[in-house]
């Protein structure tokens, strides 16, 4: 998670987050500092979600529920691969420095070895001896081959632990089951989004819009049908998600059977007509039960659109794109609710 406070505003966050760190009983460390700081900044509303939640169910929280929260919700890649990481880095640079110590020396060694012969040279008295002269710079050409060799072997090491942070917050941000952005990345680009636009000058016809899209009678689906084939519709649901969503937008799973699409700037029309559309196009499929001949009636889903309002916070706007699927819900369900400007 990345934090783009000013000094005025973290400053604000930290007098709230002090308290409530010091009610816990894990000790203040900055692991737990994290988890605060972003609970007040109100930066994750999963976190701030999953601390409430605890908290009711036992009042405090300890070392390893601190532990849990950051893993989940603020760091970006697990601490078992960014120790790993932190570990190869270290083992790659000390290799990198006792090579260079090494090549030092030898080269102190050819350097004394020029001098003397330059004596030599000087002096006709003294024949210059090109003996040790040709040892010596066959024992350089030794060393800097060896230099070569370890700058090679660290440069590929350093390219394998990059790759491996790079899969690491990859594998953070990506839903397991369906492959959508989960709801951290979720998070992420909604927060970049409503900061562009709040950059952007003002009353614009567009706006982001938020689809969200949550399966109908899906319990019964699971009750019916068992988990697998559940977990089946959930990623048949994705896909037409995913089929659905324009380049600039994400398709995220946002909870077990919820789902998010985050558009870009969009007229209010556009976004109705997208959730429309994923909405039919859900209700006309039938998604088979594998190794089974019967095709399953049929999966609905209920949408709600909002647009953006300048100004609002992503847990206003989150808020308002729930109450219109509610409201779809409450009309009876497979429908579309826009809310208006
Ligand atoms: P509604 O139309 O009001 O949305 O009813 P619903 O039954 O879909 O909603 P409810 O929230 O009562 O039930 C959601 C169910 O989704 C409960 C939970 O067991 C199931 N669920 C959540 N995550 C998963 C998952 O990953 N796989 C499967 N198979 N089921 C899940
Ligand atoms: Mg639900
Ligand atoms: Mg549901």
């Amino acid at each position: 998670m990345k934090f783009e406070h000013s000094i005025e505003r973290s400053a604000e966050h930290l007098r709230m987050a002090l308290p409530l760190m010091s009610r816990q009983l894990s000790a203040l460390h900055p692991v737990s500092y994290a988890v605060w700081y972003c609970y007040v900044s109100g930066e994750s509303p999963e976190l701030r979600q999953a601390v409430d939640q605890h908290l009711a169910r036992h009042g405090q929280l300890d070392e390893s529920a601190t532990q849990a929260l950051f893993c989940r919700h603020v760091a970006e890649v697990d601490p078992q691969t960014a120790q790993r990481v932190a570990d190869g880095f270290q083992k790659v640079l000390s290799g990198m420095a006792e090579s260079a110590a090494l090549a030092g020396d030898q080269t102190e060694r050819f350097g004394h070895s020029l001098s003397r012969l330059s004596e030599q040279l000087e002096d006709s008295r003294q024949p210059p001896d090109l003996q040790e002269m040709q040892s010596t710079t066959r024992e350089m050409q030794r060393a800097a081959a060896r230099l070569q060799q370890r700058l090679d072997d660290s440069r590929r090491e350093i390219a394998m632990l990059r790759d491996e942070v790079r899969r690491a917050r990859h594998e953070s941000l990506v839903d397991g089951l369906t492959g959508l952005a989960n709801r951290r990345a979720f998070d992420q680009r909604l927060a970049v989004l409503l900061a562009e636009q709040q950059a952007g000058g003002p009353s614009q016809p567009a706006a982001p819009c938020l689809l969200l899209t949550d399966i109908d009678h899906f319990k019964r689906i699971n009750d019916s049908y068992g988990h697998a084939f559940g977990d089946q519709v959930i990623r048949a649901v994705a896909q037409v998600l995913q089929r659905h969503v324009p380049a600039a937008g994400m398709a995220a799973r946002i909870g077990g059977e919820e789902f998010a699409l985050l558009l870009p700037p969009v007229t209010l029309d556009e976004a109705g007509g997208l959730a429309e559309k994923v909405r039919a196009t859900i209700a006309a499929s039938r998604i088979r039960r594998q190794g089974d001949a019967d095709a399953l009636a049929r999966v609905t889903v209920s949408l709600g659109v909002a647009p953006h309002r300048r100004g609002e916070s992503a847990r206003e706007f989150l808020d308002r794109a729930d109450q219109a699927l509610y409201a779809s819900k409450e009309a009876g369900r497979d429908r579309v609710t826009v809310l208006a400007a």
